[in-house]
């Protein structure tokens, strides 16, 4: 019996990992659920899967959970907090952890489920890219097992041979794929008045508001390719942005003898995280099976930089000083939840983005203290050109 954590649990992520948990109680006890403030999902989840701790980051919602939970006679013990995010994901009696917290709130825990050396199941890629550098020197030094859950790096795992982190021997290229999201055939000159709704109306996934405007303004694939430089060793011109609409090759490795190896499936998360939860070995995941006689056609093409001006920033910036990859994350979570409270324009994201790069000087970020103050300095940065291009 292995025994579980999931950082963000009442998220996309999190609901689809407990759905491939609850198809194997003889294979995995949850430890920890966490959430932000959303206690009654969180209530209704701890009542199913009765984990050790339960932690919410607002003390109100964790009070009237804790009062929830002692109704229902559960014996799920709450925390509150930073400290408690950081102690479920570190705790010794855990064998793995799914890191799903979206944003850059993740990367505390998600550095403290590393600290705790064994299995860490990584879907909040902003971690990543904020942290690249002491992330996987973390890693390294605690032996950790490091499995992607984004479905192109587990995609890109499963076709390096065995799993190879970098060291797969004979690759020519990444090949990465992204459908394009729900504007690749909106005309440019109309992306200034999409709403919320539109961004968010992805063709193949469901996913959270956050990484769905990220999948329509495509930084979503460039947040990818700095994520996938970091997991598998590349330079950045190791990685081909491919955009494939029908998002069922899930990505490719190129070797240099001419073979490509790809990963496959119907687009659904929960076989990345079962993939995951088990390696190295296959579980059943409930996904539906992957039909060519009814598929259809799968078309690739390259992506239009001036449709993404997102991922032509993130281009710049990977292979660069780590502050560039904070202030771009930073200021594109602070753009996209005002994008999402109707305060900019979707065309005002890339905007903002550029203008917070133009402010920042390359520094070295070695430390989580370091690299803590560059993502705060680079949100207010943000927050003072979006009051100039809104007044
Ligand atoms: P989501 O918005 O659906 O869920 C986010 C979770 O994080 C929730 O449980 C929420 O309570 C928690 N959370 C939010 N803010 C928090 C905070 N300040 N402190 C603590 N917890 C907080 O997001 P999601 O779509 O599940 O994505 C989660 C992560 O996984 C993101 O980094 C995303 O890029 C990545 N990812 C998601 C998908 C997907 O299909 N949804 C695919 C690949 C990667
Ligand atoms: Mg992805």
């Amino acid at each position: 019996m292995q025994t579980v954590t999931i950082l963000g649990a009442t998220g996309s992520v999190g609901v689809s990992t407990l759905d491939v948990l609850r198809r194997h109680p003889q294979r995995f006890a949850v430890h920890a659920l966490t959430a932000n403030t959303n206690w009654q999902r969180l209530g209704a989840q701890c009542e199913e899967f009765q984990p050790k701790f339960a932690v919410l980051c607002q003390a109100e919602a964790a009070q009237a959970l804790q009062r929830y939970l002692s109704a229902v006679g559960s014996a799920t013990e709450v925390l509150c907090g930073m400290d408690g995010l950081c102690s479920v994901a570190a705790d010794p009696e855990v064998d793995i952890v799914m890191a799903a917290i979206v944003g850059g709130a993740g990367l505390q825990p998600t550095l403290a489920a590393v600290g705790n050396g064994r299995k860490v199941l990584l879907a909040n890629k902003e971690s990543l890219v904020m942290s690249g550098h002491l992330f996987m020197s973390r890693v390294q030094r605690e032996a950790v097992t490091l499995l992607p859950i984004d479905s192109e790096h587990n995609a890109i795992f499963q076709c390096l041979a065995n799993g190879a982190q970098g060291h797969a021997q004979g690759v020519r290229k990444i090949l990465l794929t992204g459908s394009g999201g729900p504007l690749l055939r909106e005309s440019v000159a109309s992306l200034a008045s999409i709403t919320p709704d539109q961004a968010c109306a992805h063709p193949n996934w469901e996913m959270g508001r956050k990484i769905s405007v990220d999948s329509a303004s495509m930084m979503n694939k460039g947040l990818e390719l700095i994520e996938a430089c970091w997991l598998f060793s590349l330079a950045p011109e190791d990685v081909e942005v491919v955009i494939h609409p029908q998002s069922v090759v899930h990505s490719m490795v190129e070797y240099i003898d001419g073979s490509i190896i790809a990963q496959l499936g119907h687009p659904d998360m929960r076989t990345p995280i079962a993939h995951g939860l088990a390696w190295p070995e296959r579980i059943e995941s409930g996904v539906t099976r992957l039909d060519f006689s009814s598929q259809g056609d799968l078309r690739f093409e390259a992506p239009d930089l001036d449709r993404y001006p997102c991922l032509r920033l993130c281009q710049q910036v990977a292979g660069k000083s780590q502050n560039y990859a904070i202030a771009l994350n930073a200021a594109n979570e602070v753009a996209v939840a005002q994008f999402l409270d109707e305060l900019i324009r979707f065309t005002d994201i890339p905007v903002i983005i550029e203008s917070v790069l133009e402010q920042t000087s390359p520094t070295e970020a070695h430390t989580i203290e370091t690299i803590l103050a560059l993502d705060a300095e680079a949100r207010n940065r943000a927050i003072e050109v979006i009051a100039r291009i809104t007044h």
